[in-house]
C-alpha cells in the first residue's frame, strides 16, 4: 500500500487519473481525469479506497496518516475557493459521496450542503443575498446528514415538514418562505436531538469525519452486500469518499441539475439523451418525485449551457471511447460537471454502440467485441412481443420504455413478495409506484418491473435496464393501492396474482398473459458477431490448429437447425438417449432391454435401428458441411423401465411376458449409485448389440444422405472412458460395423472415432488413450462430479450454503472449477497431444456456455467450445472475447 491516501483536484489540475479506478473509485478517477481536461468541476480530493481498507482494519478508525492527509486537503481546498469551512460570512459548503471503482448506483450514501451550522447558514444568506436559499440548504443538510449519517428516520422528518405545512395552509415545499423554513430547521432540531440523543453538530470538521465514516460504513450495509453478490463484484478493497466543493443547482431560476448520456442508453442511438430539473438539487431527478424536462428543451432555455453540454459531451466521448453517463449541474446559468462514467445500457444499446462507434472509427472490431457482455446479448435473446401479435392487441396503459424486453408475470406490490413468490415458482412482475435500493433483490428476481412514477433516469428504469429485465416505469394510469394489495387502470382492478404482459421496448401493459417469441440475429447483432467469427476463425496458439470454434449440443434435426441458424459450427454433441425417450422408440427399446436372450434383444433393437438412422439422416442434413458428434448410449438401463409394480406389470402383458420374471428382471437392473453404475461404455462392452445397433444407424444414415450430396463428416464418440483398453475394444468393434456399412452401400464417408473424457482417470491416462481415439470430448459435467465427488443431481442440497459460506466461489457445475477439475482438462489435452499432436479437443459439458468456462478452454489448447443452441451466440462472443484477452 502507498503511503498516499488522498488525492486532490482542482485548478485544472488533478493527481488521479481515469487508470486509478481501483483506489480513487470510478466517480474519483474521473473526476480527476475531467479536471486535467480542462471540463469545469468543482474543486475537491478524493480519500483512497485504500483508506477505506484501512478503516475497516483498524476497527472503524482512521490512520493519523489518513487524518492529516484529510486535514491538509482540505485547507488547500479552502485556500483553492478562498472560502472557510463553517465561516460566518462566506462558508465552504461540500458534498460527500461515496464511489467505488465499480459503479453500484444508489447503493451507498452521500451527503450534501456538508459545513452548515448555525453561523454558516446566516454566512449564506447573507453571501448570497438569499435567506430563503440558506435555510432551505441547512434544513435539506440536518434531513440528509441526520438520515444517512445518523440513522433518524427519514420518515420524522417528512412529518416535522408538513407539520409546517399544514401550519401554514399550503402543499408544496415551494411555497414555503425563509421564515417557515426556519421552522422547518428548528422542527428538525428537534427530531435530530430526540434520536441521536444530542444537539446536530456545529463543529464543520466533526459534520465532516461522521459524513466520511458513514460513506466508509456504507461499503457494507445490506443492500451494497446484494448489488455486489448479484453482479459478482468481488475483490475490491472498498469505496473511497469524495469531498467536493458544492454547487447549486436550487441557487436560482438560472440554476438547474440533470443527467445526461452521450447517446440513447435503451436503443444506443446517436442522439443527446438527458434530463434535467430547473431549481433543484442533486438527487431530485433521480428520486423520481418531480418530473424532470427533456434535454432538449434546454436548447431552447439556455442555449449558452445548452451548447457548452454538448462540447462537454463530444469531448468526454473521444477522450474515453464509449458512451458516457454524465451528471451536471448548472449555478446562476454556470456549467459544472459533477460525473462522467461509460454509461451503463441495455442489451441493444451496447451492441448498436460497439458497432457505431467502429464505424466512426473510435475503436477497432477488437474492442467492439469486448464491449458487450454475455449478460446483455443474453437480453437481446429474450423474447418479445412479435409484431404481429402486437398488431392484434390493445394495452391497457402505457408508461416509459424503461428496459426493453417483454415479459409475462403475476402481480406482486413488494420486492420481499416478489422473492417469496420466485421461491415457490411463480414467475412474477413487480408494481410499484418507485423503487429503491431495498428492494434490489426482488427486482432481481421478477420477470419485469412496472412504475407508477418516475422517469427514464429513476431507480426503477436505472438498475432494470443494468440487470436486463424489461421494465415500464412512470405508468400513471395505474393507480395503486399498496395496503389492499391491488391496483386500479381505469377503474379496472388487478389484485395480487393476477397476470399481467409488460413490454419495456415501448412501454406498453397488457392484461394477461401474451404469447412471447424469441428474436432473430439480425442487424447490428449479426455484424458484431460477424466480427467475432472472424476475431475466432483467425485465433493464433501455439502447437494448436489455428481457430477456435463453437458447436451446439443438439439431439434432434429441429435442435441442430436451431443451432445452425444461432451460428453454430458443428455438433458437439448428440445424447442419443434423448432419442429413445420418443414414444415409437420406447416400446422396443424396453423390449431389448428386458430381453431374455441374444436373439430376443437383437430382434428388438431392428425397429430402433430405422428409426435412429431417421434421426441422424435429419441431423446430418441440417449439418451439411459440418462436422456432427453423435455420442453412443450413455445412461444406465433403468431409466428406460417402468418403476412402479402396476407399470412392470403393465409392460408385461404388452410384452407377452411372465409378469413375476419382469418384475425380478426390472428389480435386478436397479443400481445404489446408478450415475457410477452400469452406464456409458460399460453398456457397449456387455451389451455389444447396442452400440453395434447405433454404430450402423449412424453410417448408414451417413452414406445415404452422402449419396443425396451432403456433406456428412460423422464422429462417433464413447463416453464414460476410464482406461484405454475400453476404447481400444469398443473402437474395434465399432470399425467392423462401420466397414460392414460402407461396403455394403459402396459409400466413402469420412468418419472420426472419438471419446469423452469426463472420469478423472481418462484425464490422469490421456496419453495411453490418445493412440485410440482420433478426438476428445470434455464432459465437464461428469468430470466435475467425479473430481469433486458431489453427486451432479444432489448439490442442490449444499451448494448454495457452500457458496454462502464462501467455501464455493460459485456453482461448479455452472463454471467451470479451474483450480482443481481444469487441471484435469489441461492434462488430458497435453498428455493425449504429447503423442498425438494433431488431437482434436473439446468441451460438451454445461461449460461449454460459460464465458468464464470459455476462456479457460481457449487458454487450455481445445479448439472448440459445444454449448445450447440457445447460447450458441453468446459462447461466439464469449469466445472472441477470450482470443482479444489473450493476446493483449
Ligand atoms: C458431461 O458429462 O459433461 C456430458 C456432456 O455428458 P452428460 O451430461 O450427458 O453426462
Ligand atoms: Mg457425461
Amino acid at each position: 500500500m502507498s503511503n498516499k491516501y488522498v488525492y486532490y483536484f482542482g485548478n485544472g489540475k488533478a493527481e488521479g487519473r481515469a487508470e486509478m479506478k481501483e483506489l480513487l473509485g470510478g466517480k474519483g478517477a474521473n473526476l480527476a481525469e475531467m479536471t486535467n481536461l480542462g471540463i469545469p468541476v468543482p474543486p475537491g480530493f478524493t480519500i483512497s479506497t485504500e483508506a477505506c481498507d484501512q478503516y475497516y482494519k483498524n476497527n472503524l478508525s482512521h490512520s493519523d496518516e489518513v487524518k492529516k492527509q484529510v486535514t491538509d486537503n482540505l485547507e488547500r481546498l479552502e485556500k483553492e475557493m478562498g472560502k472557510k469551512l463553517g465561516d460566518a460570512d462566506d462558508p465552504l459548503l461540500v458534498s460527500v459521496r461515496s464511489g467505488a471503482a465499480v459503479s453500484m448506483p444508489g447503493m451507498m450514501d452521500t451527503v450534501l450542503n456538508l459545513g452548515l451550522n448555525a453561523k454558516a447558514v446566516e454566512g449564506i444568506a447573507k453571501n448570497t443575498g438569499n435567506v430563503r436559499f440558506a435555510w432551505d440548504a441547512y434544513r435539506r443538510f440536518i434531513q440528509m446528514f441526520g438520515d444517512v449519517v445518523m440513522g433518524v428516520p427519514h420518515h420524522d422528518f417528512e412529518k416535522a415538514l408538513n407539520g409546517v405545512k399544514d401550519e401554514k395552509g399550503v402543499e408544496n415545499d415551494i411555497d414555503l418562505d425563509a421564515d417557515d423554513l426556519k421552522k422547518v430547521v428548528e422542527a428538525y432540531m428537534k427530531v435530530y436531538e430526540k434520536h441521536v440523543g444530542k444537539g446536530f453538530p456545529q463543529d464543520p470538521i466533526e459534520q465532516l469525519w461522521a459524513a466520511i465514516d458513514a460513506v466508509f460504513s456504507s461499503w457494507n450495509n445490506e443492500r451494497a452486500i446484494k448489488y455486489r453478490q448479484i453482479n459478482k463484484i468481488g475483490d475490491l478493497l472498498g469505496t473511497a469518499v469524495n469531498v467536493q466543493s458544492m454547487v447549486f443547482g436550487n441557487w436560482s431560476e438560472t440554476s438547474g441539475t440533470g443527467v445526461c448520456f452521450s447517446r440513447d442508453p435503451s436503443t444506443g442511438e446517436k442522439y443527446f439523451y438527458g434530463e434535467y430539473l430547473m431549481n433543484a438539487q442533486g438527487e431530485d431527478v433521480v428520486a423520481g418525485i418531480r418530473t424532470p424536462q427533456p434535454l432538449s428543451s434546454l436548447e431552447d432555455t439556455n442555449p449558452e449551457v445548452y451548447k457548452q453540454l454538448v462540447d462537454v459531451k463530444d469531448r468526454l466521448e473521444a477522450h474515453y471511447k464509449d458512451m458516457q453517463d454524465m451528471e451536471f449541474t448548472i449555478q446562476e446559468g454556470k456549467l459544472f460537471l459533477l460525473q462522467t462514467r461509460n454509461g451503463k445500457r441495455t442489451g441493444k444499446a451496447a451492441v448498436k454502440i460497439a458497432v457505431d462507434l467502429v464505424s466512426e472509427g473510435l475503436i477497432d472490431k477488437e474492442t467492439a467485441v469486448t464491449r458487450v457482455t454475455a449478460d446483455q446479448l443474453d437480453q437481446l435473446l429474450h423474447p418479445m412481443i412479435s409484431p404481429k401479435v402486437k398488431k392484434t392487441l390493445k394495452a391497457m396503459a402505457k408508461g416509459l420504455e424503461a428496459s426493453p424486453g417483454a415479459a409475462v408475470g403475476k402481480v406482486v406490490f413488494t420486492a420481499e413478495d416478489a422473492e417469496k413468490w420466485t421461491e415457490k415458482g411463480e414467475k412474477v412482475v413487480l408494481v410499484r409506484n418507485e423503487t429503491s435500493p431495498e428492494d434490489i433483490g426482488g427486482m432481481h428476481v421478477s420477470e419485469g418491473i412496472l412504475t407508477a412514477t418516475g422517469g427514464m433516469t429513476s431507480h426503477a428504469a436505472v438498475v432494470a435496464r443494468g440487470m436486463g429485465t424489461p421494465c415500464v416505469a412512470g405508468c400513471k394510469a395505474i393507480v395503486i393501492d399498496e395496503k389492499a394489495k391491488q391496483f386500479t387502470v381505469e377503474g379496472k382492478v388487478f389484485k395480487e396474482g393476477d397476470v399481467i404482459t409488460l413490454d419495456g421496448s415501448d412501454g406498453e401493459v397488457y392484461e394477461g398473459a401474451v404469447e412471447l417469441e424469441k428474436p432473430e440475429i439480425q442487424g447490428e447483432l449479426d455484424t458484431l458477431l460477424g466480427w467475432a467469427d472472424e476475431i475466432r476463425h483467425g485465433a493464433k496458439r501455439e502447437g494448436v490448429a489455428e481457430g477456435f470454434f463453437v458447436r451446439a449440443n443438439a439431439d434432434l434435426p429441429e435442435d441442430a437447425r436451431k443451432a445452425v441458424e444461432f451460428g453454430a459450427e458443428g455438433i458437439g454433441l448428440t445424447r442419443t438417449e434423448h432419442m429413445f425417450f420418443d414414444e415409437a422408440k420406447l416400446g422396443p427399446f424396453r423390449r431389448m432391454i428386458v430381453a431374455d436372450s441374444l436373439e430376443e434383444r437383437k430382434e428388438a433393437l431392428k425397429p430402433i435401428l430405422e428409426l435412429q438412422t431417421e434421426d441422424f439422416k435429419g441431423i446430418f442434413k441440417a449439418m451439411d458441411g459440418k462436422p456432427v458428434t453423435v455420442r453412443l448410449l450413455d445412461p444406465p438401463l433403468h431409466e428406460f423401465v417402468p418403476h412402479t409394480e402396476a407399470e412392470v406389470r403393465a409392460l408385461a402383458k404388452e410384452l407377452g411376458k411372465d409378469e413375476e420374471k419382469l418384475i425380478k428382471r426390472v428389480e435386478g437392473l436397479k443400481e445404489l449409485n446408478p450415475m457410477l453404475g452400469h452406464r456409458g461404455c460399460r453398456l457397449g462392452i456387455t451389451y455389444p448389440e447396442v452400440y453395434d445397433m447405433q454404430v450402423e444407424a449412424i453410417m448408414s444414415a451417413a452414406a445415404q444422405v452422402a449419396k443425396e450430396g451432403v456433406d456428412v463428416r460423422p464422429e462417433i464418440m464413447i463416453p464414460l472412458v476410464g482406461t484405454y483398453k475400453e476404447l481400444e475394444l469398443l473402437r474395434a468393434n465399432a470399425e467392423k460395423v462401420i466397414q460392414s456399412v460402407l461396403e455394403k452401400t459402396g459409400s466413402k464417408v469420412e468418419y472420426m472415432i472419438g471419446t469423452m473424457i469426463e472420469i478423472p482417470r481418462a484425464a490422469l491416462t490421456s496419453d495411453q488413450i490418445a493412440p485410440h481415439a482420433d478426438f476428445y470430448s470434455f464432459g465437464t459435467n461428469d468430470l466435475t462430479q467425479m473430481t469433486f465427488g458431489y453427486s451432479r443431481d444432489d448439490v442442490g442440497t449444499f451448494v448454495p450454503e457452500y457458496i454462502e459460506k464462501k467455501i464455493l466461489k460459485e456453482d461448479p457445475f455452472q463454471s467451470l472449477d479451474t483450480e482443481g477439475v481444469g487441471q484435469l482438462v489441461k492434462m488430458g489435452v497435453e498428455k493425449g497431444r504429447s503423442v498425438k499432436p494433431d488431437l482434436k479437443t473439446g468441451i460438451c459439458g454445461e461449460h461449454g456456455g460459460d464465458p468464464a468456462s470459455i476462456a479457460f478452454c481457449y487458454g487450455a489448447g481445445l479448439n472448440y467450445v459445444s454449448c445450447s443452441p440457445y447460447r450458441v451466440p453468446i459462447a461466439r462472443l464469449a469466445a472472441a472475447q477470450a482470443v482479444v484477452a489473450a493476446g493483449k
